[in-house]
């Protein structure tokens, strides 16, 4: 606006040289508010047209096609790998460090434009927390793409999970302002690895359990990204519990996208587990066991970034065909 004078007349009626009249006044603020809403449109546009419930969104049951997604960066997702595993490091649960790699991925989902809760529970004698993240109109009971944050003692924890919570974090930043963003709810689990107290997956079992029984039956499924860059194949699966809808599913997605995935049977042993004992449908996603497990050596340099990108394709094109009659379909499971 520097040095345009054009909304500053002079009213000739009363010869007044500098102020002007009510109704110019009036007319400037006019030119002003719909030069101000003509900027403003163009970022708003896309967003109203993509935003849940809204005229534009297919309605219930139509045949309407998802939006198409951005690519996944894995310059992005490399980023957040090295915020948890490298500047904030070990984050075991219940400390401190964990708190801080909470308050990081809040951050950066806020950032993106959810909604974020904190959800705070009490284990191994402090406060451990989930970060749970939902598109403004999402519905109410979306399917769930969640990864952990903590990480074991003296173990940095780069595959485990830093790689999980980048993908998870990397998809959220493709969904927001699509017609996806409305079937799909992303989570940063605390407190998965074991504690003090001998109890695992605490975070992922309190989301679960405070869902209440509605919230259990209306949830359609899960899918939970842990240590998925290090090791060949991905591993695509179910702890053996619960429905299998959503890892076989999963799978043909992945594999119509041409990512080297394998199906199994794994063991009880991530944060899908708490879900399938509730009867939801839940996969794991996983890339094996690796020398670095659990390890000091787990850093970022140990990682694969090309395997961390597999996933994150892998699990985009899953995201990408979200809507309606698939969370139907998961549901009646
Ligand atoms: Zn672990």
């Amino acid at each position: 606006m520097a040095g345009d004078n054009s909304s500053i007349t002079i009213d000739p009626m009363k010869g007044d040289k500098s102020v002007p009249s009510p109704r110019l006044r009036l007319m400037s603020i006019a030119i002003l508010v719909a030069i101000l809403a003509s900027c403003g449109g163009e970022t708003r546009i896309p967003v109203a047209a993509h935003a849940p419930g809204v005229a534009t969104a297919p309605a219930a049951g139509s045949p309407g096609a998802p939006d198409p997604l951005p690519s996944f960066s894995q310059d992005r997702a490399m980023n957040h790998v090295r915020a948890l595993a490298r500047r904030i490091g070990v984050r075991v649960r219940a400390t401190g460090r964990e708190r801080r790699g909470a308050r990081y991925v809040a951050n950066k989902l806020r950032g993106f434009g959810y909604n974020v809760y904190i959800q705070r529970f009490d284990v191994d004698g402090g406060t451990s927390r989930n970060v749970i993240a939902r598109w403004p109109g999402s519905m109410r009971y979306p399917f769930i793409v969640g990864a952990h944050m903590d990480s074991v003692r003296r173990s940095p924890g780069a595959n485990d999970n830093a790689s999980g919570v980048a993908v998870m974090l990397e998809i959220a930043r493709l969904v927001k302002n699509r017609s996806q963003a409305e079937f799909v709810k992303f989570i940063a689990f605390g407190s998965e690895e074991y504690g003090t107290d001998g109890r695992h997956h605490v975070g992922s079992q309190v989301f679960v359990n405070r869902l209440g029984p509605r919230g259990r039956r209306l949830l359609p499924g899960m899918v939970s990204v842990d240590m998925i860059a290090d090791g060949r194949p991905l591993i695509d699966g179910t702890a053996g519990i619960g429905p299998r809808v959503v890892a076989r599913t999963m799978l043909r997605k992945m594999r119509a996208a041409h990512i080297n995935v394998v199906y199994r049977t794994t063991c009880d042993c991530s944060d899908n587990g708490p879900f399938e004992r509730a009867g939801i449908p839940a996969a794991f996603l996983w890339s094996g066991t690796e020398p670095n497990y659990h390890s000091p050596s787990d850093t970022v340099r140990n990682l694969r970034p090309d395997d961390l990108f597999r996933t994150g394709r892998g699990v985009r094109a899953f995201v990408r065909d979200l809507d309606r009659a698939m969370i139907a379909r998961f549901r009646r499971h």
